[in-house]
């Protein structure tokens, strides 16, 4: 770490400063420029205590850190793409997947027919979400165990992997036998105490960004994942809040560029929440390819007109293939150039 003092620090000072370094287990070494004298404390700063808090000592001016609060991951500990396995279908490595369902399982009957519209479509993994995050406590909360039990039918008659969020601890048991992938929403990203039991639970996980949250931030999240032993973790930008209401939120698509180089995970985009409206999820989803997105999470409904949440977002399952059909050129390019990357490495 740097410690940077004041222009009036004098020797006695130095010697402070450099003698707390030592006993925090760095080892000292004191630059001493034109105005101003600077003291590096060579050490692991993700072993060690942060030196943060000598900048409460008032000869200090300033610490920062060197090193990046997540290392494993990290590109620079570990290079090649990681391969999350979903139910057989891979995200990462240049698949470029799209990950596509209803907001909400709202019914047998709705969730039936998403299902076999999706699956006739080529799509290998459905959002199936019985339990909803809503703002208001007044909205429609999700089916819960009902729609645990939708899950359970309607996966005895169709081949296709299902990534279900969940809010509390109690929800991962609840959903093990139906889930394949547990998604943590926004609204839970910095959730430290879901994200280690979730990977102690043994399946891949979607981190969603949180709509505040910076990209180290949000790194660090999923460095909670993998420090606790869940390997197969896939990020999902899903646009930030901002003071802008014409998107819903904003898709940082320099956010999914600048994650890319940070770490090996694979980074998708869900274009679904940060449009809020149908017509503009097709331009995001290009957009978010074109920065570098492994992947995208679509939201569908049979009839959207009549759904429990997110009406306006969620594109009619039958306009689908023609999404699809328009999105290729851009799926195709990023397979390509996503794949000689990874053969390049
Ligand atoms: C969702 O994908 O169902 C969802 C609630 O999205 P987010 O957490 O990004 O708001
Ligand atoms: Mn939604």
């Amino acid at each position: 770490m740097i410690i940077v003092l004041k222009r009036h620090a004098s020797e006695t000072d130095i010697q402070t400063v450099s003698d707390m370094v030592s006993s925090m287990r760095y080892q000292p070494r004191i630059i001493r420029g034109v105005e101003q004298t600077v003291i590096a404390g060579i050490g692991d700063e993700l072993s060690n205590r942060s030196l943060e808090v000598l900048k409460n000592l008032p000869a200090v001016e300033s610490v920062f850190a060197v090193q990046k609060k997540f290392k494993l991951v990290s590109r620079t500990y570990h290079a090649p793409d990681t391969v999350v396995n979903v139910g057989g279908t891979l995200i990462g490595g240049g698949t470029i997947p799209v990950l596509a369902g209803p907001c909400s399982i709202e019914s047998y009957d709705q969730f039936r027919a998403s299902v076999q519209d999706l699956v006739a479509l080529g799509v290998t993994i459905v959002r199936a979400m019985p339990f909803k995050p809503r703002t208001s406590p007044y909205d429609f909360q999700g089916l819960k165990y009902d729609g645990i039990k939708i899950m359970r039918e309607v996966k005895s008659e169709f081949k296709v992997a299902f990534v279900s969020e969940v809010m509390g601890t109690q929800q991962i048991e609840m959903l093990s036998e139906v889930a394949d992938m547990y998604q943590v929403g926004a609204r839970n990203g910095q959730n430290y105490d879901l994200l280690e039991h979730l990977a102690r639970a043994g399946k891949p996980v979607l981190l969603k960004r949180g709509m505040a949250e910076t990209v180290e931030e949000w790194l660090s999240s999923a460095e909670y994942l993998l420090v606790n032993g869940c390997q197969q973790v896939v990020l999902c930008e899903r646009g930030l809040r901002s003071f802008d209401t014409v998107t819903r939120n904003i898709l940082d698509v320099g956010g999914i560029a600048a994650a890319r180089q940070l770490t090996h995970l694979p980074v998708i985009a869900d274009p679904s929440h940060a449009a809020g409206k149908r017509s503009l999820v097709l331009p995001l989803a290009k957009a978010a390819l074109a920065a570098g997105a492994d992947g995208l999470e679509v939201e569908t409904h049979p009839d959207p007109v009549g759904a429990f949440s997110d009406a306006s977002q969620q594109i009619p399952t039958v306009e689908f293939k023609a999404f699809l059909d328009a999105l290729a050129p851009w799926l195709e390019l990023a397979r390509r150039e996503r794949s000689s990357a990874a053969e390049a490495e």
